[in-house]
C-alpha cells in the first residue's frame, strides 16, 4: 500500500483503511479510504473516531 507509506495507526475495517498522518501545516489528519478496486472511495476527516465511523459505514459499491 504505497499511498499509506506516510500514515501511522493504519487499521483495516473491512476493505476500507484508516490511516492518521499530518498535513503541511502539522495538523493531524484521518483518512478513510477503500482499497477495492475501482471503488475509489476515500475521504479525509478531523477526528479518528469520524473516519473510523466512515470506514465503518462504507458501503462499496463494488462486490
Ligand atoms: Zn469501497
Amino acid at each position: 500500500m504505497a499511498r499509506f507509506r506516510r500514515f501511522r495507526s493504519v487499521v483495516r475495517v473491512g476493505p476500507v483503511q484508516v490511516g492518521t498522518a499530518n498535513d503541511s501545516r502539522g495538523q493531524e489528519r484521518h483518512t478513510a479510504a477503500c482499497t477495492a478496486p475501482r471503488c475509489g472511495f476515500s475521504a479525509e476527516y478531523d477526528t479518528r473516531s469520524a473516519a473510523e465511523l466512515a470506514a465503518r459505514t462504507h458501503r462499496c459499491p463494488i462486490r
